[in-house]
C-alpha cells in the first residue's frame, strides 16, 4: 500500500456508509480507496448513472473508439436490454478499478447494482472489483498486479 498519495475527493456521503477517498492509483489513473475499515460483505456504494438502452450504449462506444482520445468506458451492463452509464450522474462507483484479485463483488439487486465487501478491506487500501468484459468484446490489458492476474479485463 503507497502512502501520502494526494486525496483529490471524498465520495458524497449519501453514496455510501463508508468514507471512501478519490485518489491516484498505482492501476490506473484514479481510485477509490478505503478512508476507513469496512468490514467483510457489506454495502459499499451503489453504480449509478444514465440508463440507457444497449444500443445506445453502442453508439457511445463506437464514438469513444474512434475519437481517438484515450479509451475510458464507464458503462455497466444491467441486462439485454439496458446499460448504466455511469459517466453521467455516476456515485464515484465508477471509478473503482479493475482488478482480477477484488475486494468487492457486484450485485444486481431489484434493477440496481450494488458493490459489496467479499472481504474486510482495511483502511487505505484500493477497492476493486472484477470488470469481467466479455470475451466478445474489444480486448483490453489488465496491470492490476494481482499475482493470479488473468492478463486481460476480459474473461477467457
Ligand atoms: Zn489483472
Amino acid at each position: 500500500m503507497r502512502t501520502g498519495k494526494r486525496i483529490v475527493a471524498r465520495i458524497d456521503p449519501r453514496f455510501s456508509p463508508f468514507l471512501l477517498l478519490v485518489r491516484r492509483s498505482p492501476i490506473d489513473r484514479y481510485g477509490i480507496f478505503a478512508g476507513e475499515t469496512i468490514p467483510r460483505n457489506r454495502r459499499v456504494i451503489e453504480y449509478t448513472g444514465e440508463r440507457i438502452t444497449y444500443r445506445t450504449a453502442n453508439g457511445r462506444f463506437r464514438r469513444i473508439l474512434r475519437s481517438g482520445r484515450p479509451r475510458r468506458f464507464y458503462f455497466f451492463v444491467l441486462n439485454k436490454r439496458w446499460v448504466i452509464d455511469g459517466s453521467a450522474g455516476g456515485t464515484g462507483a465508477e471509478l473503482v478499478n479493475h482488478s482480477c484479485e477484488p475486494n468487492l463483488v457486484r450485485r444486481r439487486i431489484a434493477g440496481h447494482i450494488y458493490y459489496y465487501s467479499r472481504k474486510r478491506v482495511r483502511s487505505g487500501e484500493e477497492l476493486s472489483v472484477d470488470y469481467r468484459f466479455s470475451k466478445d468484446t474489444i480486448r483490453c490489458k489488465c496491470r492490476c498486479g494481482a499475482p493470479k492476474c488473468r492478463g486481460t479485463i476480459n474473461l477467457k
